[in-house]
C-alpha cells in the first residue's frame, strides 16, 4: 500500500512570505505525485478489495495523472492502461508511462468524451479491469486527499490548493470540517469559468460551501494557458524560494497568494499555508516558455 510519506510542512524563505507555509506533497514521489498519490492511494485499495490488477484510466497527452497511475501500477505489480486524449504523440509523459508500463491508446476527442463506452468496449470482459476516471477523481480521491488536513498544525487561518476538477479541494474541505478546525480553504481555479463546476463538486462531496473561499480571477486564461506575467512571477519565484513549481497548477496558487498579500487581503497575525500538488513534470510541457531571452 502507498504509506510512509515525506511531505513536511515548510516555512517560505522570502521576506514577503514569512507567515506562509507549504505542505510540501511534491516531495511525497517525484513520479506519483502530490495530490495524485493522495487520489490514488485508496483507488489501489479498492482495486486489491475488488481483485483486480488492472487499472484502466484517461488523460491528456500531458497528465500528471497518466504518469502517477503508470507508476503505482508498475511499483504494486499491478497492469495499467490509459485512454489518451487526441491524435498520437509522443512527450516526456508518455514516455515515462511506456517506461512504467502502460498500454497507451490514442482516442479521438469525440471518443473520449464517452469513457464509459471506451472502456466496456475494449475492457468489457476484463473481469480483473478497474476503471479509474479521469485525474483519478472520486470519493477514494476525495477520502485520501483528505487526510491531507490531519498532517497539517490545527492553527492555520487560511489554506490554499490548486484545482482542475475539484476533487483535491472537496477532500481538503472535507477534512478541515470534520477536524472542526477554523481553517478556511481558498480554492484557486486553472481553468477559465471553472468555479462553478469546481464548487458545484466541492458541495457534491461535502454538501458544504462553509469555510470556503474560490478566487475566480488567476487562471491566465484558461487550463495550461501562461501569460508573461505569471512566467516571470514563476522564474522569480523558483530562484527565491528554492522550490520548483509548474505553470499549470501550483504557479497559479501561489501568484493568487502573492497578489492576495500584496493587496493586504490577510491579517498580519493570520497563518497561510498551500498545499503543494506536485506536478512539476508540467514544466516540460511549456518548455519554450522559458527561454532565455524572455
Ligand atoms: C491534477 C492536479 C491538480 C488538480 O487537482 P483536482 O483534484 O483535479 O482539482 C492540482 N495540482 C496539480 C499539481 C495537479 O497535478
Amino acid at each position: 500500500m502507498l504509506t510512509d510519506i515525506y511531505s513536511p510542512v515548510q516555512q517560505l524563505r522570502h521576506s514577503s512570505r514569512k507567515n506562509i507555509w507549504v505542505k510540501r506533497d511534491d516531495l511525497i514521489d517525484p513520479y506519483i505525485s502530490g495530490n495524485k498519490w493522495r487520489k490514488l492511494k485508496y483507488i489501489l485499495e479498492e482495486a486489491k478489495n475488488l481483485n483486480k490488477d488492472h487499472l484502466v484510466t484517461f488523460g491528456g497527452a500531458y497528465s500528471n495523472h497518466l504518469v502517477a497511475t503508470a507508476a503505482t501500477c508498475a511499483r504494486h505489480g499491478l497492469k495499467s492502461t490509459a485512454f489518451v486524449r487526441g491524435e498520437a504523440v509522443e512527450n516526456e509523459m508518455l514516455l515515462l508511462c511506456r517506461l512504467y508500463g502502460m498500454r497507451l491508446i490514442f482516442s479521438t476527442r469525440d471518443d473520449y468524451k464517452e469513457k464509459d463506452v471506451l472502456f466496456s468496449t475494449h475492457f468489457a470482459n476484463d473481469a480483473h479491469a478497474l476503471f479509474v476516471d479521469e485525474g483519478g477523481a472520486g470519493i477514494h480521491a476525495v477520502i485520501g486527499c483528505a487526510e491531507i488536513i490531519e498532517e497539517l498544525p490545527a492553527d492555520i487561518d487560511h489554506l490554499f490548493c490548486a484545482a482542475g476538477t475539484g476533487t483535491t479541494a472537496a477532500g481538503l474541505l472535507k477534512g478541515i470540517l470534520e477536524s472542526g478546525s477554523k481553517t478556511i480553504l481558498h480554492v484557486v481555479p486553472v481553468l477559465k469559468d471553472g468555479a462553478d463546476f469546481i464548487t458545484a463538486a466541492i458541495i457534491n462531496y461535502t454538501g458544504s460551501t462553509a469555510q470556503l473561499i474560490v478566487h475566480e480571477d488567476y487562471h491566465f486564461g484558461g487550463y495550461a494557458k501562461t501569460k508573461p506575467e505569471l512566467i516571470s512571477f514563476m522564474k522569480r519565484f523558483i530562484a527565491e524560494e528554492g522550490m520548483l513549481i509548474d505553470p499549470v497548477y501550483t504557479a497559479k496558487m501561489f501568484f493568487a497568494i502573492d497578489d492576495l498579500l500584496g493587496k493586504q487581503y490577510f491579517k498580519a497575525t493570520d497563518k497561510i499555508a498551500a498545499v503543494h500538488t506536485g506536478g512539476l513534470l508540467g514544466i516540460w510541457g511549456m518548455k519554450e516558455k522559458f527561454r532565455p531571452d524572455d
